[in-house]
């Protein structure tokens, strides 16, 4: 069967009509990867949704072809973003798909992964870097695409929620069914809004039975839903979810109460142990922000939250792949070896 992207596959479940310009690189269909060693660390069967495989590597592509689409039905000619990276990298990409439309990304200066500001560059995108954080350029971006003839392309507008719902049906679909639980980065809080909406809506239509609580979670020092209030200053090795007001923050209060389920926070330093154990232990290879659905389980398994529920089943969503950020990946480990080129130096240290 050949793979047309999510608008294609779940158009009857989305916005779209007949006249929409679908502008697709055939993102979505991403893998559902059993976890045999995270299996065993929780006591729940552990299923990792890997959306560092769309096609610039998060999953702000299955957002990004509906709001670009919706864009181009529209007429516009001009698309922005605030984006801590991974927005501005799909914005781009999208933009130039579309043929048509000029794409503006406000970034925070300094605090932006490599892979994520190559992207932008390349795809051509105007990158203007701010001397403030994500919070402030997103503050920006809303009053100019209120005043100037700009389409604002920010998980706050809701054809982004509804692209990114697709993540939850293929879920059902592979599973046959919603799972008990679902675990996942919060930062701006849209993906957290959008999964909810999607298993909500699927189990209307009829497609899965099964709603499971929502499990989201903050870095510790950037965790303004886990606190209550906005943190000025948000700090986080996990620059994709260093968000101190997030935009869709009822919402994702809304899904973990419907739910039943929590907003929790977890230290950078288990955030990158977790990152370490997916890729050593699962062979995955995420970014730090994606690390941190992980991280969250094995702390809630820790603390005795899953006792009862042996067995059932989890999904971590990883949100953006590892390439994104090589530095952290380099500095996070021990580096490699140099021996003079000779049999005898190479045998030593492979221990033979
Ligand atoms: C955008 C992003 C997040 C946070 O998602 P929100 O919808 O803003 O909560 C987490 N991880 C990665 C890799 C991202 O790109």
């Amino acid at each position: 069967m050949s793979w047309n992207g999510i608008i294609d596959h779940y158009r009857d479940l989305l916005p779209i009509s007949s006249k929409t310009p679908i502008v697709s690189l055939n993102e979505g269909n991403t893998p559902l990867i059993f976890s045999q060693d995270l299996t065993k660390t929780i006591g729940l069967d552990v299923y990792l949704k890997y959306e560092g495989l769309n096609p610039t590597g998060s999953f702000k592509d299955r957002g990004m072809t509906m709001a670009i689409s919706k864009a181009k039905e529209k007429g516009a000619t001009i698309v922005m973003c605030a984006s801590t990276g991974n927005t501005s990298a799909s914005a781009a990409a999208y933009a130039a798909r579309s043929g048509s439309l000029r794409c503006i990304v406000l970034i925070p200066e300094g605090n932006i992964a490599l892979g994520k500001l190559a992207q932008a560059m390349i795809h051509q995108a105007k990158v203007i870097a701010v001397r403030g954080n994500f919070d402030e350029a997103l503050t920006l971006v809303k009053e100019i695409t209120k005043k100037y003839p700009v389409e604002l392309v920010n998980s706050i507008n809701p054809f982004r929620i509804e692209g990114q719902k697709t993540a939850a049906f293929e879920i059902c679909d592979v599973l046959g069914d919603a799972p008990e639980f679902h675990a996942i980065p919060v930062g701006n809080a849209g993906n957290i809004t959008a999964y909810w909406k999607g298993y909500k809506e699927y189990q209307e239509s009829g497609r899965s039975k099964r709603l499971p609580k929502m499990l989201g979670f903050q870095a510790a020092g950037a965790a303004p839903i886990v606190l209550g209030r906005v943190v000025e200053k948000p700090e986080t090795i996990a620059t994709a979810i260093r968000i101190g007001n997030p935009a869709s923050w009822k919402a994702a209060v809304a899904a973990r109460d419907e739910s039943g389920g929590l907003i929790d926070s977890i230290t950078d330093e288990d955030i990158i142990a977790a990152y370490k154990i997916l890729a050593q232990g699962s062979g995955v290879f995420v970014e730090p922000a994606s690390a941190a659905s992980v991280a969250g389980i094995i702390q809630l398994s820790k603390n005795r939250y899953f006792q009862s529920h042996q067995r059932k089943k989890i999904v971590c969503t990883l949100t953006g792949h590892g390439l994104k950020d090589p530095n952290t990946a380099i500095k996070n480990v021990a580096q490699p070896l140099t021996v003079d080129a000779d049999m005898k130096s190479v045998l030593r240290e492979i221990g033979f």
